[in-house]
């Protein structure tokens, strides 16, 4: 019992240390560098910001310490232990795609033949793209749900009750919501390994960098993490309806109501497009983040952020919707 205890002490501070080390994590110190560059050169060339200033502006402690983000960092931990004990019980994506692999043998029956249907180079191309698209419309289409459906709502209000965003934010969520993210992330890999596996068999390869999908890791270092950031970074229209710009995603994070269920993507703005729900940047307009404009007094504290959301749920379920 004592070890199992020291165990998964030694695991907690690993997933802690790794959140920063980890070239696959969003928050890898390397891309937050390289986000701060990128929003450094954005202040000065485009919002012409004095050189002095820009510093100020980066590492501004109303923003780095405010009680938002105090609570941001106090959910990062806590839901690291609590995601540390609960993942191991879950199915993993070997097991859910080997489930995969044989429903679809006995689906169409036999397997095509190596080399028949791609050749060797294209397949690691292909089954990076299908891992990176069907992830990312997983992300968009779960996202999407959490807004909709009053029950989850009352968890993903976590996310959105930040007032200060730094890109730790990305993880300021309550543990069901990173339970449902997990599974989703499970889900789709395990598709993507089983439906490749039985198509291409071993010559399913991924791309990557660092460890790391390509495309993820391109999205990473051109600054994802300004996305949950206090510098509005926009891109041009056009653009700005493929991939999702920082401002949008600041725009999905905005107390008005004319903001509220837009920008949905994490990636890819395609699917808000097709789907309604896309918001151009408003480079002109001054945005406040949060659920509302009124701010609680206990807003930031950990009973509220663990504990209301699932009293908020049981209303929903009730049919009694919170705000
Ligand atoms: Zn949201
Ligand atoms: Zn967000």
């Amino acid at each position: 019992m004592e070890t199992l205890f020291t165990d998964y002490l030694a695991d907690l501070y690993t997933s802690v240390y790794e959140t920063v080390l980890n070239p696959r994590k969003r928050v890898f110190f390397g891309y937050i560098l390289l986000a701060l560059i990128i929003a450094g050169i954005w202040l000065k060339w485009r919002e012409k910001t004095r050189a002095s200033s820009i510093a100020r502006t980066l590492f501004s402690p109303r923003v780095w310490w405010s009680n938002s983000a105090k609570a941001d960092y106090k959910l990062l931990l806590i839901n690291k232990a609590i995601l540390l004990a609960i993942v191991p019980l879950l199915i993993t994506k070997i097991a859910l795609a080997t489930v995969i692999f044989q429903q679809l043998y006995e689906l169409v029956g036999s397997r095509p033949l190596p080399g028949s249907l791609l050749p060797d180079w294209a397949v690691p191309v292909c089954f990076t793209l299908f891992l990176f698209v069907l992830d990312d419309f997983a992300r968009y289409f779960l996202h999407m749900l959490m807004h909709r459906w009053p029950f989850l709502w009352a968890f993903h209000k976590v996310h959105h009750s930040a007032r200060t965003m730094t890109p730790f934010t990305v993880l300021r969520t309550h543990p069901i919501e990173g339970l449902l993210f997990t599974l989703r992330s499970i889900l789709v890999q395990a598709v993507s390994i089983g439906v490749f596996l039985f198509y291409f068999g071993d010559q399913v390869d991924l791309v990557t960098v660092l460890g790391v999908n390509v495309a993820v890791f391109i999205f990473n270092v051109t600054g994802s993490n300004l996305r949950h950031s206090h510098i509005a970074i926009h891109y041009w229209g056009w653009l700005e309806r493929i991939l999702i710009s920082p401002a949008q995603h600041q725009i999905h994070h905005s107390t008005r109501v004319r903001h509220f269920d837009k920008n949905f993507g994490a990636v890819l703005a395609l699917w808000d497009w097709i789907g309604g729900s896309l918001h151009l940047s408003e480079p002109k307009t001054e945005l406040r983040f949060g659920v509302s404009d009124t701010v609680e007094a206990d807003e930031q504290s950990l009973k509220t952020l663990y504990l209301r959301p699932f009293q908020e749920c049981w209303h929903a379920l009730l049919g009694n919707r919170h705000q």
